[in-house]
């Protein structure tokens, strides 16, 4: 289900960045900020399909694409070698990622600011950071407990 609010804030991040509102980025955007997890490039399909986005695959890939190249959604890589997307309601900054052993879902941990934990020598630019951590989430935690 979409709201109002929702579209608003996939409208309004296409626009931060100066880009052309269409059907596809906004659909695709929209699911990106309408998960709990890092979505796959097969379960963005499935989701797509299911809230009726009609697209091609190669489209739905080059509004992925976009999205990422703009920095409004980022791509994780995971253990099983899939890239995963999410995006978030504020423009990407460096955080660390969890990967669940168990269901493989990712997760973006945003409070977790790898950046903040150390300072770079002098002379040096930081591009990019990627802190991956592995292990059980919460909800394979509490299937474990039972
Ligand atoms: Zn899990
Ligand atoms: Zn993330």
């Amino acid at each position: 289900m979409k709201t109002d609010t929702e579209q608003t804030l996939a409208q309004k991040l296409i626009r931060q960045v100066n880009g052309r509102v269409t059907p596809i980025r906004l659909g695709v955007l929209e699911l990106l900020l309408n998960t709990q997890t890092a979505l796959s490039h097969q379960e963005l399909e499935q989701a797509a399909a299911q809230t009726g986005l009609v697209a091609d695959r190669v489209s739905l890939y080059r509004a992925l694409d976009w999205l990422v190249e703009q920095g409004i959604a980022h791509r994780i890589s995971s253990h099983d070698r899939a890239w995963r997307y999410k995006a978030q309601a504020e423009l990407t900054s460096p955080h660390a990622h969890f990967q669940c052993k168990h269901c493989s879902q990712v997760f973006c941990l945003e409070d977790l600011q790898p950046a903040l934990l150390f300072k770079l020598p002098p002379g040096y630019q930081l591009d990019e950071i990627e802190l991956k951590l592995q292990g059980t989430c919460p909800a394979c935690a509490s299937l474990n407990a039972i």
